[in-house]
C-alpha cells in the first residue's frame, strides 16, 4: 500500500442506473483531515486481480465537501472492462477498499464564477460535486450540457431535476440524448453553447466526448485558458504496486556538480525543505520517491495532474504534458513525473 492510501469501509452501495453504482465511504475521525477534498477531485481505488495482484482505477467524487457528510464515488460499467464491472457486481456495505487520498486539479478554484459544465456519461461525477458546491456554498450560475445514450442511462437525473427546480435562476440542464439526436458533434454543440462562451468551461468524460467539446470551444474562440478538461481513461501504472523507497534515505547533502549532469534540487513539501542531487535525465518524481519523499502521484504518465508543483527558481522542461494548460505553465506549474532540470540549481515547491 502506498503511504497516501488507506482502507476505507463501504457504508452504502446505491444503484443509480442499471449500469452505475455509487459507493459511499465512511471516513474514520482520525483520517478526516487526510480526506478533505475540493469539488472535482478523485480517489484511486485498488481493485484486486488474480492476474496482476491489483489494478488501480480513478473514480471522481460525486459528493460535495460543502453539503455531504460522507465521501462517494460513482462507477459506471465499461463494456468489457475489468474493474468497473467487478466494483458494480460485487461491492457490498462493509467491504474494505484501499483508496488513495483525494487527488487531482480539475474543478474551479472559487464557487462564485459562472460556469459552463459539460459531462459525457459517467463524466457527470465530478461535475455533480461542482454543481452542488457552487449552488450550496457559492454565488455562481451554471449551465450544464449532459450527454447520454438514452433517458434510462442518465445518472443523477432526479437529483439534477430537483436542483434545477430549487435553483431556477442558477442552474440550467441541457440534456443531449443520443437516442434522439445522434452522437454529439462539435458544430451542433457549438451552436447550442454559443451564448455561454464567456463562461469558464469544465468538461469531463471519455476521449470522444472531450474531443468534441474541445473543438466546439475552439470554434467559439473560447480561450484555452478558460477550457478545463478531465479525460476518463484507465491507468496503465499502478501506484499500489510501486512502493516508495525507504524513508531512511530521506535527506542527503546536495552533491557537487563537477560534470554538469546533476542539478542541485531544493524542494519544499509537506512543510519540510530537502536538498538532493538531481540527475539531468531523471524525472523529478523519481528523484523524490528514490529519496523517500512521499510525493503525491497516480498515473506517472502526465495525464492526471496529481503530481503538479511549482518551479520557484531555475529552469526545467517537461517530457510530456497532457494535464496543464498554457496559463498554468505560465504560472510556473509543472508535473513532477515529467520534469527534467535544465539549470544548475532548481527550487521546487509542492503548494497546489
Ligand atoms: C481522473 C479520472 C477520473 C475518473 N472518474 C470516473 C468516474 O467517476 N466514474 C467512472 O465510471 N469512471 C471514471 N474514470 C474511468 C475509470 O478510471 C476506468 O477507466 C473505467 O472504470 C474503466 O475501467 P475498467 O477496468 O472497467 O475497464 P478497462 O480499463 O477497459 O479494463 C480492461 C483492462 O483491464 C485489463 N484486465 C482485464 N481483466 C483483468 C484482470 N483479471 N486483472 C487485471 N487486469 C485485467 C485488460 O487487460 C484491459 O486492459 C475516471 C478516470 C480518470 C482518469
Amino acid at each position: 500500500m502506498t503511504a497516501r492510501s488507506h482502507d476505507l469501509e463501504v457504508a452504502e452501495v446505491v444503484r443509480e442506473t442499471t449500469a452505475a453504482r455509487t459507493l459511499v465511504f465512511d471516513i474514520p475521525d482520525d483520517l478526516a483531515d487526510r480526506f478533505r477534498y475540493r469539488p472535482g477531485q478523485f480517489l484511486t481505488l485498488r481493485i484486486p486481480s488474480e492476474r496482476t495482484g491489483s489494478v488501480a482505477r480513478c473514480y471522481s467524487l460525486c459528493s460535495s465537501p460543502h453539503c455531504d457528510d460522507r465521501l462517494a464515488v460513482t462507477v459506471k460499467r465499461t463494456a468489457g472492462g475489468y474493474a468497473s464491472n467487478l466494483l458494480c457486481d460485487i461491492t457490498i456495505p462493509g467491504d474494505l477498499i484501499t483508496v488513495t487520498e483525494p487527488l487531482g486539479t480539475f474543478g474551479p478554484r472559487g464557487l462564485d464564477g459562472d460556469l459552463l459544465l459539460a459531462a459525457g456519461g459517467s463524466g457527470i461525477t465530478p461535475i455533480m460535486s461542482i454543481i452542488k458546491s457552487v449552488l450550496v456554498a457559492g454565488r455562481g450560475s451554471i449551465v450544464l450540457l449532459y450527454a447520454n445514450r438514452d433517458r434510462r442511462s442518465v445518472i443523477f437525473a432526479a437529483r439534477l431535476a430537483e436542483l434545477e427546480r430549487r435553483y431556477k435562476r442558477r442552474l440550467r440542464v441541457l440534456h443531449w440524448l443520443e437516442s434522439e439526436r445522434g452522437l454529439p458533434n462539435s458544430r451542433r454543440v457549438a451552436e447550442m453553447l454559443r451564448r455561454h462562451r464567456s463562461r469558464e468551461w469544465y468538461i469531463c468524460g471519455p476521449l470522444g466526448f472531450t474531443t468534441v467539446l474541445r473543438s466546439a470551444a475552439a470554434a467559439l474562440r473560447v480561450p484555452s485558458s478558460r477550457v478545463h478538461l478531465e479525460e476518463y481513461r484507465s491507468l496503465t501504472a499502478n501506484p499500489f504496486e510501486q512502493p516508495t523507497a525507504s524513508a531512511e534515505t530521506a535527506v542527503v547533502d546536495p552533491p557537487v556538480d563537477r560534470t554538469g549532469t546533476t542539478t542541485t534540487l531544493e524542494v519544499e513539501i509537506d512543510g519540510a525543505t530537502h536538498h538532493f542531487g538531481w540527475p539531468r535525465t531523471t524525472p523529478l518524481l523519481d528523484v523524490l520517491l528514490d529519496n523517500g519523499i512521499d510525493a503525491p502521484y497516480v498515473c506517472r504518465e502526465s495525464a492526471c495532474g496529481t503530481c503538479v508543483c511549482s518551479v520557484k527558481d531555475g529552469r526545467t522542461r517537461m517530457i510530456r504534458n497532457e494535464a496543464l494548460i498554457d496559463d498554468e505553465l505560465a504560472q510556473g506549474l509543472t508535473l513532477a513525473c515529467q520534469t527534467l532540470p535544465e539549470s544548475p540549481d532548481v527550487h521546487i515547491v509542492f503548494d497546489q
